[in-house]
């Protein structure tokens, strides 16, 4: 079990991170020693000044009991993510382990192999290649990477900098799924919040944009489940939210209805007056024993009626979303469960895999499960495999990808959707090069100015947000006015 000794730099966090990556666990002894475990394998990690006349370039060198070293010469901005790189390459040597996104440890691995796409001057092969070799990815995550990379950038390639994009938040669900570790309340335990909450979140809007005049390109309603709020309360968030967010000639507009279970056809009604044009139903399995097994209380019927219900209600995209690696769910059921939504028909479907953070209720069942669950899994790295190319056959391409740091096999989260349906808002969010005004508890505003992202977040805390909602909108005002 190695210790990882830095040079040069301080970037301790880094080597502590490929740590945990293979051992499950890292102690940073000090600021520039991390151990997992004994002393037995030392790894020196260092970065080198060069010359003045080269100051915009290090060395950054990695060497290892019994292996050969590494040497790399790269850009100074780039020396955190070469540590990593060096350091992955060891410890995949001495561990024999093999993850399968590699050295590429960020939420966005598709930033990476867009730089490598270019890197390698447009050419496909030699980008996987690159990413296999270099970056350390398996030849399969090399592929989806690239394809989704490329997707993303067509996508971003249509919009405006200037575009700005909205989400609002409702942090309610009917029960708390075992999985989840967003910060959601019981609608039903806490009923007496709902009719407040949806009025103060349309009080921000009236604020916020009474001062921030710029269209919006699309306004995405997610939670939680937005769907379980009472039907008055939900029809005056809708309409608030229409009433106030500027919304664009012909945006996009998503309301994440989410649970089957809260979908209603007076719901479903008031989502198409309020003029969204795109719908979520996610069922994550449609294996009944699974559902109930996960605190998900419905039925893969239930997920069936409310696709029905919607479509008769004349939603034109449904987008759907299913979980890899739930509790007791074999590959298998992961396939019929795809295979299922394929009939129904979505224009869309998202292939998630499980991540668990520390307020999930299955995080709580044992520290040692959780450590192995982040190891290469290769059954369920060839079932969501197999997915991707089922979806493909099916005519649905990846558009968007990201992954989470606790998740299973190491494994990562992708948008697919068939020509022409991918959803903007999930690209134009998730890449960090797009205004985001964050509306409800928790939502977080993004200035984006440059390679600059500065940051404004609502309060979690309900009634600390409905409290200082005057507050909390002059912030986002000021943020956005500067
Ligand atoms: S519906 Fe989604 S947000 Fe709500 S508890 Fe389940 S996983 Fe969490």
């Amino acid at each position: 079990m190695p210790v990882i000794n830095t040079y040069g730099y301080n970037y301790i966090e880094g080597a502590a991170e490929m740590l945990r990556l293979f051992y499950g666990y890292a102690n940073q002894v000090s600021e520039n020693r991390a151990e997992a475990n004994s002393d037995t394998i030392i790894i020196n990690s260092r970065v080198i000044e060069l010359n003045d006349a080269q100051a915009d370039k290090i060395i950054v060198e990695t060497d290892c009991t019994g292996l050969n070293s590494v040497r790399t010469e790269v850009k100074r901005e780039k020396f955190r993510r070469e540590i990593k790189r060096q350091l992955y390459c060891q410890l995949e040597l001495l561990t024999d382990i093999h993850f399968p996104w590699g050295s590429l440890t960020g939420v966005r691995p598709t930033q990476i192999i867009f730089e490598s796409f270019v890197l390698c001057e447009y050419d496909n092969s030699k980008t996987i290649d690159y990413l296999t070799d270099y970056w350390r990815l398996s030849p399969a995550k090399a592929e989806l990477g690239l394809i989704t990379a490329i997707a993303e950038q067509g996508i971003m390639s249509k919009l405006d900098k200037n575009d700005l994009f909205v989400y609002a938040g409702v942090p309610f669900c009917p029960g708390r799924c075992s999985y989840c570790s967003f910060i959601s309340r019981d609608a039903f335990r806490q009923a007496d919040w709902l009719e407040p909450y949806a009025d103060t979140v349309v009080l921000e809007a009236k604020l916020v944009f009474e001062q921030i005049k710029r269209p919006v390109s699309a306004l995405y309603l997610g939670g939680g489940t937005p769907t379980s709020l009472p039907d008055g309360a939900f029809a005056r968030l809708l309409e608030g939210l229409v009433r106030y967010v500027p919304l664009k000639q012909g945006a996009e507009w998503t309301v994440e209805a989410g649970r089957p279970d809260t979908i209603s056809k007076t719901k479903l009604d008031l989502i198409r007056q309020a003029g969204a044009n795109r719908i979520c139903i996610n069922p994550q399995t449609m294996n009944d024993e699974t559902l109930r097994r996960i605190r998900r209380n419905h039925t893969a019927a239930q997920t069936v009626e409310a696709y029905e219900m919607a479509r008769e209600a004349g939603f034109s995209h449904i987008n759907m979303d299913l979980i890899a690696g739930l509790p007791g769910e074999s590959p298998e059921q992961l396939l019929r469960s795809l295979n299922e939504l394929l009939m129904l028909g979505p224009e869309s479907i998202t292939i998630h895999t499980l991540a668990l953070k520390r307020s999930s209720h299955l995080q709580e069942q044992s520290q040692e499960a959780v450590r192995l669950l982040h190891l290469p899994q290769a059954e369920l790295s060839a079932a969501i495999a197999e997915a991707g190319s089922r979806l493909r056959e099916n005519d649905f391409y990846p558009y968007y990808l990201y992954r989470q740091k606790e998740v299973a096999g190491g494994l990562e989260n992708t948008g697919f959707a068939r020509p022409g349906q991918a959803c903007v808002y999930n690209v134009a969010m998730m890449s960090d090069r797009f205004d985001v005004i964050g509306l409800g508890s928790g939502a977080i505003s993004k200035r984006v100015d440059g390679t600059r992202v500065r940051r404004s977040p609502n309060s979690k805390d309900l009634l600390n947000y409905q409290q200082r909602i005057e507050e909390l909108a002059r912030r986002k005002i000021d943020l956005f006015n500067l």
